[in-house]
């Protein structure tokens, strides 16, 4: 049986992420950005929440394991590198680790650069991939640990992953990413494309994830950085990807 995927928004912006095993019953949270609408979620679907998956120290990710750990007792995953203080962890992971969720696998993928520990999750047989502050719709995580050339590379081994894998992405920053793409790609015909329909769910009310890989290749500029198209239009052709990168996101960072 399929696996199940919930999305709900948590704190001001945030995507909080629930993934299912129907055979199990397996249930895992996707980081834990606040409590309260995780367990609201966990009620209305009538399941337990066996693990929590981690993607980097940051508060607004881990800031509801205490009180999710003390009500369900359910195992903490979280990244590798200690040197980030996240609590209560029962399992670290690295690249290459696969965790299970009842009978449900996932590929551990390190993608530093927005912080240094920061990892992401693949369901593979879900064509699931949550990958929280490195990859946004038409947009990345600020760069705050790493470098860009790190990030770059982050990216690109996200962007490796097949055109039918959905994007779960930590933040609903979608619109303001589209905004600034368009300044870099006014043209890209499916850049237009992805905009209107983000007028549309936003309009809806309603969130802009999951996208598919396949989708973002073609209108995200932080995953275009090695088109010379690109490169041109931040006044920098000819220069290395990663240089190209860091341009776009010093502009994002100013806009
Ligand atoms: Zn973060
Ligand atoms: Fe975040």
């Amino acid at each position: 049986m399929a696996a199940e995927i919930r999305v709900f928004s948590c704190l001001s912006d945030n995507f909080g992420y629930l993934i299912h095993d129907p055979v199990s019953k397996a249930t895992a949270s996707i980081d834990a950005p606040e409590a309260g609408p995780i367990i609201k979620a966990l009620q209305r679907e009538g399941w337990q929440l066996t693990d929590i998956l981690v993607t980097h120290h940051h508060a607004d990710h881990v800031g509801g394991i205490a009180e999710l750990k003390t009500k369900y007792d359910c195992r903490v995953v979280a990244p590798h590198d200690k040197t980030a203080a996240i609590p209560q962890v029962d399992e670290r992971v690295k690249e290459g680790d696969t965790v299970m969720v009842g009978t449900l696998t996932a590929r551990v993928l390190e993608t530093p650069g927005h912080t240094l520990d920061h990892i992401s999750y693949v369901f593979d047989d879900a064509h699931a991939l949550f990958a929280a502050d490195t990859l946004f719709s038409i947009g990345c995580g600020r760069v705050f640990e790493g470098s860009y050339p790190m990030m770059w590379e982050s990216l690109l081994k996200l962007r490796a992953l097949p055109d039918d894998m959905r994007l779960y992405c930590g933040h609903e920053y979608t619109a303001s990413n589209v905004r600034f793409a368009l300044t870099v790609e006014p043209g890209n015909p499916d850049l237009k494309a992805r905009a209107a329909e983000v007028t549309r769910l936003r309009a809806e009310n309603k969130p802009t994830v999951p996208t598919l890989i396949g989708d973002e290749k073609k209108a995200n500029v932080f995953l275009r950085a090695d088109v010379p198209a690109v490169a041109a239009a931040v006044g920098l052709a000819g220069k290395s990807p990663a240089e190209v990168f860091g341009e776009l996101r010093e502009r994002k960072n100013n806009a």
